[in-house]
């Protein structure tokens, strides 16, 4: 799947809640599990995969994979802590977010079950995050503004450099295809 990132509208949009489980999205849940771990990603959030829908998936220390869908943080504690995040969809950046060390969330996992998960740590952390991707909140927004200013504009080059590059690499092969119909029109005259 295509890591959407950020630049791309389908990141700050607020994600619609998910009617139903259908077989379709065990698919993309699985793929979502699949894209994640080959990015080496720890959580992965139905917008950053161009989804604008409430549901994300994770990987926490205890290896176990859990599915998110419509969650809801029901609890925060008080007691707060400072952890390094990054993003797949914003590679290359770290920052120190302060956010609750433990939580409380309801949601639905992968057969549509509702359960309640009482979190704290890496746990606690990406559920966090991912559900901000929800609301279309990225990670740098609850931290230093110039710092999230200035990654917001280097993510915005990076982009059009990609579009720039896609655009030439789509010229290159109009030329090319132009080129091989002369000859063979030469060749049937
Ligand atoms: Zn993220």
């Amino acid at each position: 799947m295509k890591i959407y990132k950020l630049g791309e509208d389908v990141l700050r949009k607020k994600c619609e809640p998910v009617a139903q489980i259908t077989p379709e999205m065990k698919d993309i849940f699985n793929e979502m599990f699949d894209t994640m771990n080959e990015a080496e990603g720890v959580g992965l959030a139905a917008p950053q995969v161009g989804i604008s829908q409430r549901f994300f998936v994770a990987v926490a220390d205890d290896e176990v994979r859990r599915v998110f869908v419509n969650p809801q943080i029901i609890a925060t504690s008080a007691e707060m802590t400072d952890y390094e995040e990054g993003c797949l969809s914003l590679p290359g950046f770290n920052e120190s977010i302060r956010r609750p060390a433990k939580i409380k969330v309801q949601a639905m996992d992968e057969n549509g079950k509702s359960f309640t998960l009482e979190a704290d740590g890496l746990l606690a952390r990406i559920i966090q995050h991912e559900y901000d991707h929800l609301d279309g909140i990225v990670y740098i927004d609850r931290g230093d503004p110039k710092f999230a200013a200035e990654v917001t504009e280097k993510m915005k080059k990076r982009l059009e450099r990609a579009a720039k590059k896609e655009a030439e690499k789509a010229k290159k092969a109009a030329k090319i295809a132009a080129k091989i119909k002369a000859k063979e029109e030469k060749k049937n005259r």
